[in-house]
């Protein structure tokens, strides 16, 4: 269980809302956002990558870099909001070096590729901030938000 059990509902909206819109900002469809609780994470956000493969490592090296880059976001969203060490995103870090891994067999090639995955994902989110805002106050107020409805509301920005 993550310690973002313990945040507020506008901090796991915020998380959500970051791996949502970087996600469908890197052409990932979005099915589901929602801060309902599953399998101890309150909160989660399905790709249909995700949802299809349970994300595991695919097969290019563009879907791998976009799947690290949405996982990255909602931390990173998170900082942008609240200026601390992000709280919800371990499971996402865990992920990330998985697939990092997989893609960098050198570490000093994997140290150098996350350094400008952390620069492009951050460049991603402070463009599209007014969106990950308006998608995490939507979120709050519905609890969840499918596909279409969230694109939606992406589209209404
Ligand atoms: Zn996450």
């Amino acid at each position: 269980m993550g310690h973002i059990t313990r945040c507020s509902p506008r901090h796991r909206a915020t998380h959500e809302a970051g791996h949502a819109v970087i996600a469908h900002r890197l052409e990932l469809r979005v099915l589901v956002i929602s801060l309902a609780t599953v399998a101890g994470n309150p909160g989660f956000t399905t790709v249909d990558v995700a949802d299809r493969e349970g994300l595991r490592l695919a097969e290019n090296r563009n879907l791998d870099w976009r799947l690290c880059t949405y996982k990255m976001a909602a931390g990173l969203a998170e900082i942008m909001r609240y200026h601390r060490k992000p709280i919800g995103a371990d499971d996402d870090v865990q992920r990330i070096q998985q697939i990092l891994a997989a893609l960098f067999p050198y570490q000093d090639q994997r140290e150098i590729a996350r350094v400008r995955l952390l620069r492009e994902t951050r460049k991603l989110v402070h463009k599209h901030w007014a969106t990950i805002v308006v998608v995490a106050e939507s979120l709050l107020t519905t609890h969840t938000l499918d596909g279409d409805r969230f694109v939606e509301i992406v589209d209404g920005v």
